[in-house]
């Protein structure tokens, strides 16, 4: 029993028998007393870094119209999120942001720990090239190629050779349960299926971080709903997943909902009340 040792060598510093709870680190003789990981491990060690975080972001558009008002958030590695709120609350604003497609006016946005706003524009190309996927409610493909074209004309800016783009294309058109739709055109594709080429040609380089703004907005309830599937699959397999969306009960669906009204988040439900 593993246990033995360790009582005995209590027994030896003490004469006295003492339950190994109670042992104080001034009566450890061998290091085996102590380096037992399940005593030490905190929950506090194990929570999931943060992925991207915006800190106070205010985006004031030209008229002047401020569409993001002191706008904080943390999102970490593998969280699944959906940012909800009615047309025209600055979802898209935020997600362009968050994306490092957009400067706020003010404010900070971090990804993986790197302050995005201190970059310069190259550097902030290629971040968003390798760490972050994209998905639009448009599903922007080009109408003369082939699904497994489209997606791999998404990694032409990753400098990944040809012949691999082509082969992590057609893995990425598994995931969405498109392999035998592989050599069809956009215009020979149902809607849903369309985007789910739009979502294996954002996943199929390997982001850390996907984001989709009303990605269903263009779709029937049906279609709609296995985009959600394959949305949430994604991000079970590893993926941080952020979608944004005017419909209550797709964000339902997401483990964190955080509520955009009017450029300010009013509600966040990783946040428990009464915390911020
Ligand atoms: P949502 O995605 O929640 O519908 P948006 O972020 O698209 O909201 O827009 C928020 C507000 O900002 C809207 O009033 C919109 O008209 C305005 N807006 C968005 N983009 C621009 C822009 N490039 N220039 C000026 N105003 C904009
Ligand atoms: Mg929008």
């Amino acid at each position: 029993m593993s246990e033995a040792p360790y009582r005995e060598s209590v027994l030896d510093v003490t004469g006295t028998s003492v339950s190994p709870d109670v042992v104080t680190p001034t009566l450890v003789v061998t290091p085996r007393v102590v380096v037992n990981p399940a005593v030490v491990v905190t929950p506090t060690l194990v929570v999931n870094p943060t992925l991207v975080s915006l800190t106070d972001v205010v985006k004031t558009y030209p008229g002047p119209l401020t569409v993001l008002k002191d706008v904080s958030v943390e999102i970490g590695a593998g969280e699944e999120a959906a940012i909800v709120g009615p047309s025209g609350s600055g979802k898209t604003t935020m997600l362009s942001i968050m994306g490092i497609l957009d400067r706020p006016t003010s404010g900070q946005v971090r990804i993986d720990g790197m302050d995005a706003g201190s970059l310069p524009e190259a550097d902030r190309a290629q971040l968003r090239a390798e760490v972050i996927g994209f998905v639009f409610q448009q599903f922007f493909l080009l109408p003369t190629l082939s699904a497994v074209e489209n997606v791999a004309e998404g990694m032409l800016y990753q400098g990944i050779r040809r012949h691999v783009r082509r082969q992590k294309a057609l893995e990425a058109l598994d995931r969405v349960g498109l392999s035998s739709r592989a050599h069809h055109l956009p215009g020979q594709l149902s809607g849903g299926e369309q985007q789910r080429v739009a979502i294996a040609r954002a996943i199929a380089g390997g982001p850390r971080l996907l984001f989709a703004d009303e990605p269903t907005g263009a779709l029937d309830q049906t279609s709609g709903h296995m985009v959600v599937d394959y949305l949430l699959q994604i991000a079970s397999e590893g993926t941080t997943v952020v979608v944004i969306t005017h419909d209550q009960g797709l964000a339902s669906r997401f483990s964190r909902q955080i509520s955009l009204l009017d450029g300010q988040i009013v509600a966040d439900s990783a946040v428990a009340e009464g915390d911020s």
